[in-house]
């Protein structure tokens, strides 16, 4: 089973996709998540990225194609594994429907979260006092708001309208739990269990 997430900064994704993923038994694979263990180390390449996330903008794609080709063809990822942060450009969308098609794979489901502008902002003011990530800055939000219209925005339209079956609005306002119910109701007429 093969599922992305889509949503804006502070959507709720990586809290949804990690109670899925444990419930399901694949592995959730957070791109943010990635990087920012990236940033642990200390050579040139950690240096770089650090600055190009603190500043709200996004990784190159060559830096995430290689990052995400070489964790899907592990083997946990044999059963399905779950998106949290990818496809985030064109680019990374031609590089992962080619990677499906080759490896005969299909998206079994595409949770889109919709979040109010201000929920955005209170979310993320809250999670920059509790983890102090160098991207949760008010100043910075806006930046990665901005990219999410430009970039990704276009990524969940064109799921939208080509895997129409498959593609799920989900109200990301409401509470964690709420968020999970109608998640849980999606994956159940699915038959994942
Ligand atoms: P967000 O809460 O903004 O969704 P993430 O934890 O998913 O945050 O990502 C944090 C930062 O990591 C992004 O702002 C970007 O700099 C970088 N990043 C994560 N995934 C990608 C991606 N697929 N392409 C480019 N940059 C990425």
């Amino acid at each position: 089973m093969i599922i992305i997430f889509f949503g804006p900064p502070g959507a709720g994704k990586g809290t949804q996709a990690l109670l899925i993923a444990k419930k399901l038994n694949i592995p959730h694979l957070s791109t943010g998540d990635i990087l920012r263990k990236k940033l642990l180390d200390t050579d040139d390449l950690s240096q770089k990225l650090k600055k190009i996330m603190d500043s709200g903008n996004l990784v190159s794609d060559n830096i995430l194609n290689k990052i995400v080709g070489d964790r899907l063809i592990r083997s946990d990822c044999n059963n399905g594994f779950i998106l949290d942060g990818y496809p985030r450009t064109i680019i990374q969308n031609n590089f992962l429907i080619n990677f499906l098609k080759n490896n005969k794979l299909s998206v079994s489901l595409i949770i889109d979260l919709k979040v109010s502008e201000s929920t955005i902002i209170t979310r993320i003011k809250a999670r920059s006092n509790k983890e102090s990530r160098g991207d949760d800055k008010l100043s910075i939000i806006k930046t990665r708001i901005s990219k999410y219209l430009e970039e990704t925005k276009p990524l969940s339209d064109y799921y939208s309208s080509n895997h129409l079956k498959n593609y799920h609005l989900i109200n990301g306002n409401q509470k964690i739990e709420m968020i999970e119910r109608d998640i849980e109701k999606i994956a159940k007429n699915k038959d994942f269990h």
